[in-house]
């Protein structure tokens, strides 16, 4: 998420914390953990949560550079990524709004595409055009729980019925038009994924053999720890996990979570995922976990399935080509596709549905 730090108390001393830690340079957070040939491990404080990375089998000259180009990466994508903070996408929303062309830069581009793709492939669950709406209901903040009504029906009314769309974006180059004023891109869905994307991109460059980047137990992984593959914590909502896995050779785990973030009334709890189609927060579904190849499908994709709800999950996650998911509910039912079941190690007396996948859309 591309959220300063500082969403509660708490996680303002969190923040604090993590903040004292980047300041110092990656200095204590570059110390190894274990033997300095194998291990090397920084924490940064980016995108409102601490990012771990660990190096498998680099040297120390190696991981100092890698560590400090990936936080220095980090750092111009909080800052161009932001929805709500004056920078690049500030402009380029500001630009959608009047009309106007406007230069981005080229991950940015990158990124447009590969929402337009997740957004045509999901139906419309994922549409990170719907940044009105997301203002609207007041989520272009680091500070929750918001507390007061929700917006107006009309108010809500009148975005939808423009409905904003990534694919209304022309893309020429760098360059971007959209004809409707009311697409304004919000990548809180997707950012987390395509950041950690690129960082394992550069480290691969940087000839690293072996690495996990973990923000928050959204990660991606690719090689081996030593002889043995990544062990890597599935979170549950609340907090903490609900099982383990070992990541296969290179791949990515997402987990997007409808129950952190909210507004709250006297009446009623409004979380910070919404429905593209109706402009309102989805209930049902509390966390989607997704594995896949990429951080950015994987992250895309999560948030996807918490907006297509418990009937419409596998349908959507068949469109875009998934087959390792785990959904748990309001109710804190499980449910799994059988891969997922298949690699997923669940704690003591954890019960789980584990859906007929094979029968196909509706099962
Ligand atoms: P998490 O907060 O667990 O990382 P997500 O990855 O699902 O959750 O990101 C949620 C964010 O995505 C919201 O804060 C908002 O910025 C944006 N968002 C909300 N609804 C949608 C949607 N339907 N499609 C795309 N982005 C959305
Ligand atoms: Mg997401």
């Amino acid at each position: 998420m591309l959220i300063p730090p500082g969403r509660s108390r708490l996680n303002l001393l969190a923040a604090c914390l993590a903040g004292v830690l980047a300041c110092l340079g990656l200095l204590a957070a570059c110390q190894p953990e274990q033997d300095q040939d194998q291990e090397h491990s920084a924490q940064l404080f980016v995108f409102g949560t601490i990012v771990e990375i660990k190096l498998w089998g680099a040297s120390q000259e190696q991981s100092d550079r890698a560590f400090s180009e990936v936080q220095q990466m980090f750092q111009g994508m909080h800052r161009d990524w932001h929805a709500w903070e004056p920078g690049l996408l500030v402009e380029i929303n500001e630009a959608f709004a009047s009309g106007a062309a406007v230069t981005a830069s080229q991950d940015i581009v990158e990124m447009i595409r590969l929402s337009q793709e997740v957004e045509e492939k999901s139906a419309g669950c994922f549409n990170p055009a719907i940044g009105g709406l997301v203002a609207l209901w007041g989520f272009h903040t680091s500070d929750y729980p918001i507390i007061g009504p929700p917006p107006s029906r009309e108010d809500i009314e009148h975005i939808l019925t423009h409905r904003p769309s990534s694919r209304e974006i022309r893309i020429d180059g760098l360059q971007l038009t959209s004809a409707n004023p009311f697409v304004q891109l919000d990548f809180g869905g997707i950012a987390k994924g395509y950041a950690v994307d690129l960082a394992v991109a550069r480290l691969r460059e940087l000839g690293v053999g072996s690495a996990i980047v973990n923000a928050g137990g959204d990660l991606r992984a690719f090689g081996l720890h030593g002889d043995r593959p990544w062990r890597v914590a599935v979170r549950k909502p609340g907090g903490g996990a609900i099982g383990t896995l070992e990541v296969r050779q290179d791949e990515a785990m997402f987990t997007s979570g409808n129950y952190a973030r909210f507004r709250q009334d006297e009446q009623e709890r409004y979380p910070h995922i919404l429905d593209p189609r109706s402009g309102w927060p989805v209930r049902g579904v509390a966390s989607a976990t997704v594995i896949s190849k990429t951080g950015t499908v994987a992250d895309a994709a999560a948030t996807a399935l918490i907006v297509a709800g418990l009937d419409e999950w596998m349908t959507v996650a068949r469109s875009l080509g998934l087959d390792q998911v785990l959904i748990i509910d309001d109710a804190g039912r499980l449910y799994l596709t059988p891969e997922m079941e298949a690699r997923v190690q669940l704690g003591e007396g954890v019960e789980r549905v584990v859906v007929d996948w094979a029968a196909g859309p509706g099962s």
